[in-house]
């Protein structure tokens, strides 16, 4: 199957990828589902991966009703405050926290569970229009507000590459996300594990590992080109 060949070949570029920059420490392959054809994501599945992610509320719930518990469910997308019931419970990890009534609604939900949701604050770290995110001199300060929410837990940072192609402009978006991460941690607040940076698709998760990300959300060189 095509599939398995597509997942070694991305496992030895993270392999390679982290080698160069000289990195032992785990790189997370995270699977976005979104648009696939169960067959192909039964296939990666088979092949090991456990962790798969979509981008839309309504689509990650589908997948939660067909596969079950025995798989991590990952939501990369916007996510509306008054969708966060539909997922709250079932979800590893939520890459999408940008604001801060999303911040409080995922605090409600979960304390009313008596749970901890751990979350991803969004980096919107070159200030696109057309990307969410939190901009890199509101983090700070953002994420200082959120500490105060006892039932979400923030994680690290997320974010999304702009669409360009110049390899240094694009290290430099990912570098200043790193950096700012590692400030962050220096803080050593004790309600905060910034423990994951996920940055990196199909196009630019080799250069996103250089950069420092240990979780790269890859679709397209997994399951091929989607069609919409
Ligand atoms: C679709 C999507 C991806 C994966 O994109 P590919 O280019 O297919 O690897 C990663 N992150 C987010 C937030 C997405 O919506």
């Amino acid at each position: 199957m095509y599939i398995d060949d597509n997942i070694d070949e991305i496992k030895e570029k993270i392999e390679k990828a982290k080698s160069r920059v000289g990195r032992t420490d785990d790189v997370l392959l995270l699977a976005v589902t979104k648009t696939v054809d169960y067959e192909l994501i039964d296939a990666a599945l088979d092949y090991g991966l456990v962790d798969i992610a979509e981008n839309k509320v309504q689509e990650l719930v589908k997948r939660m009703d067909h596969y079950g518990d025995g798989l991590n469910y990952h939501m990369i997308g916007r996510l509306q405050t008054n969708k966060v019931k539909y997922i709250y419970d079932r979800v590893k990890l939520v890459y999408s926290l940008d604001r801060m009534n999303l911040a409080t609604e995922l605090n409600k939900r979960a304390a009313s569970q008596d749970m901890v949701i751990d979350v991803l604050v969004q980096v919107n770290a070159s200030k696109e229009e057309t990307k969410a995110g939190i901009f890199l001199e509101n983090l700070e300060s953002f994420v200082y507000d959120c500490l105060e929410l006892n039932n979400i837990r923030i994680r690290g940072l997320m974010t999304m590459a702009p669409d360009i192609t110049d390899e240094s402009e694009l290290r430099s978006v990912f570098n200043s996300v790193y950096e700012i991460s590692e400030k962050i941690k220096s803080r050593g607040y004790n309600e905060l594990d910034m423990d994951y940076l996920s940055m990196g698709m199909t196009n630019d998760y080799e250069l996103a590992i250089e950069e420092g990300s240990n979780i790269v959300r890859v679709g397209t060189g997994i399951f091929g080109k989607r069609n919409y």
